[in-house]
């Protein structure tokens, strides 16, 4: 809708102060607009849309999310007010039952783009479960510190958000019989690695780098042999070392009281950090050509690959010679002989930093299984103590945090991954709001027929994504594994199965916005999103495509004497004929699993809204809001309400106000 015709709409819509948008006795993009910015005026930041709410970021501390109004209104379930407290109480009696309905597991998906607040809202949930169950604050401080300790590891500065999320994650709470919360299981997905080996400028790598080089005292320095300042370290010094108003030392002792809290202290605290500082050394390494033109590793990069081989507890003269050199075998069956090549230096570098990510997502993965393992441990303690049945598999509430969707101007493998799972999201939530409206409809004894054209989810573009034997993973895992195969073979590949006809290919794939002319362009194509176009690069995506770290360096961290760093790397990762599935395969089956997991639970969702793109209080673009409501789905919403009867009114209004007819 244009600004005139907004302006042409007759006031008494305008004037409607809803905080249901489905109230409005006309729902469009301008109304629902207009509705949001007044709200967000008077700090009023969640509003509803049916069984959607949406929730405006303030940027500032607002009455509505402090601890007292959580748990207030949290014990007012479904009277409350739209807040993602009433969808979390709602949830709650949902699954207990309270409602009246048969008891069912839930989950709360919360969508948007990066520092729109999924990541507070679900922090806000979790403290709205505890209050509405009544939970023990050991329970409650469990799950809330958990959720802040995989923060200090898996979060970082970026231009967005001071505190970005760089992983996807599924946090399921579960609650005993006596519907209180009793422990929480954490899915962490795809965590972002090339952060760990360097960041652009005005963004950091992760937290807990800086925290432990402000914060450690005068024996952990020397244990870790840590340097005094960021700049000392090679990954550190791309991008900036401080966050305004963030205390890093501060900040390192309330991690490591956290850990102590969960269970994570001592020894096993200590070998954690120092596979985190051994990262840190890894980026010092640096290689130089030796006498017989082969590369070794550089003088000074000798004492970084010391420290880094100490704090490993691996042996540094096998660190040296696979980094710098690969076994290959030649021949065939029963002829095979093995020899060894040395790296040239651009191999070498690649292989210290492969390292170095393997090595940071293997250390945050066992954080996340340590976190499950310890709160499992309570969860059987309570049960003891008790005496009840410990964790229902029924009895849950799940919270997905997770990447909203993303459209660069270049956009990777990563951002195929991120929109993959926004597809299967959207389609989780277009089917879900469908079915509501039939039931809406049924209950109020509309014909079905009324309804003329209601949005369906994106299957044409998950078939082409995710079809078995010719999506666009399937397609990259094929040509990673034949002899030759190329990045554009794969878009060539994709042009000539997708480009001119099939269901999918032609809604959802377009050849014509295929780039021509330089190397670049001829890598890129376009998918067509259910949020909006998306033009990729497939420039690297066949070795980002190939998951875990070369066999030779899992190896030499198999053979480690530190317990934890050989469980990261147990013998089947040092086996160079295993067959290992790929980052795309990994990441679908994660995401069927989940889906899975969602489907046999009633969802509930939160679309998060940025109200401006500069972090800022008290402003409100209208366009940036509107992109991101079509991102989220939300204008699918509309859709939704739009299709069939698009105007809605109590019978009682509708009498008063047109009985003059
Ligand atoms: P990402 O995808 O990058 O992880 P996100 O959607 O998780 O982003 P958050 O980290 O939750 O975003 O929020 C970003 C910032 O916005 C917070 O650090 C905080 O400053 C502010 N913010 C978010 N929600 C609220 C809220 N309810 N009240 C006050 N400030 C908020
Ligand atoms: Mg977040």
């Amino acid at each position: 809708m244009t600004r005139a015709e907004l302006e042409a709409l007759p006031a008494a819509v305008l004037d409607e102060a809803v905080d249901d948008l489905t109230a409005l006795s006309s729902v469009h993009d301008a109304t629902m607009l207009d509705t949001l910015r007044r709200r967000h005026a008077a700090d009023e930041i969640f509003t509803s849309i049916g069984e959607v709410v949406i929730s405006v970021n303030p940027f500032k501390p607002v009455p509505s999310c402090t601890p007292d109004s959580i748990a207030r209104l949290s014990q007012q379930g479904e009277a409350a007010p739209p807040h993602v407290a009433r969808v979390a109480s709602v949830a709650y009696r949902k699954m207990t039952g309270d409602d009246g309905s048969p008891p069912r597991a839930q989950s709360i998906l919360i969508s948007g783009e990066s520092g729109a607040g999924k990541t507070e809202a679900c922090k806000l949930c979790l403290m709205a479960l505890a209050s509405v169950s009544g939970s023990s604050q050991g329970a409650t401080e469990g799950a809330v510190e958990s959720a802040l300790l995989l923060e200090a590891f898996g979060n970082a500065k970026t231009v967005y958000n001071d505190n970005s999320s760089r992983f996807g994650k599924w946090t399921a709470v579960f609650f005993d019989a006596s519907r209180r919360i009793v422990a929480c299981h954490a899915e962490a997905f795809l965590l972002e690695k090339p952060r760990v080996v360097g960041t652009g400028p005005g963004e950091r790598s992760y937290h807990i780098f800086y925290q432990m080089l402000a914060g450690a005292n005068e024996e952990e320095r020397r244990e870790l042999s840590l340097q005094s300042s960021c700049s000392a370290y090679a990954y550190l010094r791309g991008g900036t070392d401080a966050i305004s108003g963030v205390d890093d030392a501060a900040q390192w002792r309330e991690t490591a009281a956290r850990m102590s809290l969960l269970g994570i202290g001592g020894e096993r605290r200590g070998e954690l950090m120092r596979v985190i500082a051994a990262v840190l050394a890894i980026g010092n390494i640096g290689f130089t050509a030796a006498d017989d033109g082969t590369r070794c590793v550089s003088g000074e990069g000798g004492r970084w690959l010391a420290h880094a081989a100490s704090l490993l507890r691996v042996s540094p003269s096998q660190l040296a010679e696979k980094l710098t050199s690969r076994v290959l075998t030649a021949g065939g069956k029963g002829r095979s002989s093995m020899y060894t090549v040395a790296l040239d230096a651009e191999a070498c570098e690649a292989a210290r930093d492969a390292l170095a990510q393997s090595l940071y997502a293997a250390a945050f993965e066992s954080l996340v299984e340590s976190l499950n393992g310890s709160q499992e441990e309570a969860a059987a303690a309570a049960g003891r103590v008790r005496g009840c049945a410990t964790v229902d598999n029924e009895r849950f509430v799940g919270l997905l945090d997770i990447f909203g969707f993303e459209n660069f101007a270049l956009n990777s493998f990563e951002q195929l991954c991120i929109n993959f799972a926004n597809e299967r999201l959207q389609a989780h939530f277009i089917d879900a709001l469908v079915k509501l409206r039939v039931l809406e409809y049924e209950r109020e004894g509309v014909p079905l027929t009324a309804i003329d054209s209601l949005p369906s989810s994106p299957q044409a573009q998950l078939a082409l994504l995710d079809g078995k034997a010719v999506g666009l993973f399937a397609s990259l895992d094929d040509e990673g594994s034949v002899p030759g195969g190329s990045e554009q073979g794969y878009v060539d590949g994709l042009v000539a199965r997708f480009g001119s006809n099939g269901a999918c290919a032609s809604e959802a794939f377009d050849p014509l916005k295929r780039g021509k002319g330089s190397r670049l362009d001829r890598l890129s194509f376009c998918v067509v999103h259910f949020a909006e176009p998306v033009r990729y690069s497939a420039e690297g995506w066949l070795a980002k495509n190939v998951s875990g770290l070369h066999p030779d360096l899992a190896f030499v961290l198999n053979q480690s004497e530190s317990p934890l760093v050989r469980g990261m790397y147990p013998s089947s990762t040092a086996d160079a004929t295993a067959k290992r599935p790929s980052v795309g395969a990994a990441f679908r089956k994660s995401l069927r699993s989940l889906s899975t997991v969602m489907l046999q639970t009633t969802q509930s969702f939160l679309r998060c809204v940025k109200p401006n793109g500069h972090k800022a209080a008290d402003t409100f673009d209208g366009r940036f809001v509107m992109r991101q409501l079509r991102y989220t789905g939300v204008a699918a919403v509309v859709a939704i309400q739009r299709a069939g009867y698009p105007v809605s009114m109590a019978h009682a209004d509708f009498v008063g106000r047109y009985r003059c007819l």
